[in-house]
């Protein structure tokens, strides 16, 4: 008898353990609850006018949402303080001094990339989905054993790479409907505005262009909680891929690319089902960071990475 009982618990225990590793095959366990990641990219917005702000007047759907999210007053591009390589450290969590004109793919593979290959996943679940044109080369990488292989989807510009910069409003609907139609999971959304608006020395449509990208942001979160498939198991992120010189150096609003402070300091913003809410965190955290944060919410590892997971951001 007491043999049957310890066989029949054996073979309960080999189920349990089939069933384990038929599913971590798929899928690795994870402790979290996200399910799907949108990154925000708010193009060269100087920290000064967001976060910086004591009114957060340009703000204002970010700062209400901070309730049930987290912000991050230590947030920094410590890399090249322009487009291309911003939204390559993001992409990949290494700085390097790429190509800004979008002549370049970076070296190392993309958090699409290792989400794509980890879980098997078809690409249009993966998109680059930018206003800039020279962004699409965020799609691929020059790293031998990955170029041409497991890219996200994109929709960049006019028509791809080397057609041009497109409006925002058309970046904003072509997201709001990926994200009814496809159930886009993994995304990157550049907004251009502010930086466009700032290197033309405008500073009311600069001012403007953060008051646009704060409601598309709202709107986008309005829209995944009141669709099922997105609602509690989807996280989403802003930031910046560079700010803007520090008023008073150089010309101030109207330029980037040095490592002056304004160039630097950038956003960190999240809400999703993970985090903490309601919470700012005053621990030093870098661009190249949210890569392997990511990958951590989602359950899949960025070797390449040179970030680390910005755990104190994390739900207890
Ligand atoms: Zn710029
Ligand atoms: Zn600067």
């Amino acid at each position: 008898m007491k043999t049957k009982v310890s066989l029949s618990i054996f073979g309960i225990t080999l189920v349990v353990l089939f069933m384990y590793c038929g599913c971590s095959k798929d899928v690795p366990a994870t402790l979290y609850k996200t399910q799907n990641v949108i990154i925000v990219v708010v193009d060269g917005a100087r920290f000064s006018e967001t976060w910086g702000l004591s009114t957060k007047e340009f703000i204002p759907h970010r700062y209400s949402l901070l309730s049930k999210g987290v912000f991050c007053s230590q947030f920094y591009n410590n890399g090249t303080t322009s487009t291309n390589p911003g939204h390559t450290a993001i992409c990949t969590g290494v700085y390097e001094n790429l190509n800004n004109t979008g002549a370049e793919y970076p070296t190392n593979p993309s958090i699409f990339q290792y989400w794509l290959k980890t879980f098997h996943r078809p690409n249009n679940e993966a998109w680059v989905i930018s206003t800039k044109d020279k962004l699409e080369v965020l799609s691929d990488c020059k790293d031998e054993a990955w170029k041409g292989t497991y890219r996200p989807s994109t929709d960049c510009g006019n028509l791809g790479l080397g057609t041009g910069y497109r409006e925002d409003i058309t970046t904003f609907i072509s997201v709001s409907t990926k994200l009814t139609s496809n159930h886009i999971r993994l995304a990157l959304i550049n907004f251009k505005q502010p930086d466009a608006a700032g290197h033309a020395n405008d500073s009311a449509a600069y001012l403007q262009g953060i008051i646009d990208t704060d409601n598309y942001i709202y709107q986008f979160w309005q829209q995944l909680q009141s669709d099922a498939f997105y609602k509690d198991r989807t996280t989403l992120i802003v930031t910046n891929d560079h700010g803007r010189h520090t008023a008073g150096h150089l010309d101030g609003f109207v330029s980037h690319g040095d490592n002056c402070d304004g160039c630097k300091h950038i956003e960190f913003f999240a809400i999703g089902p993970d985090f903490r809410q309601g919470y700012i965190s005053n621990t030093p955290y870098e661009q190249i960071d949210i890569s392997v944060t990511i990958g951590q919410l989602m359950g899949f590892s960025v070797p390449t990475s040179n970030g680390k997971v910005m755990k104190d951001i994390f739900k207890k």
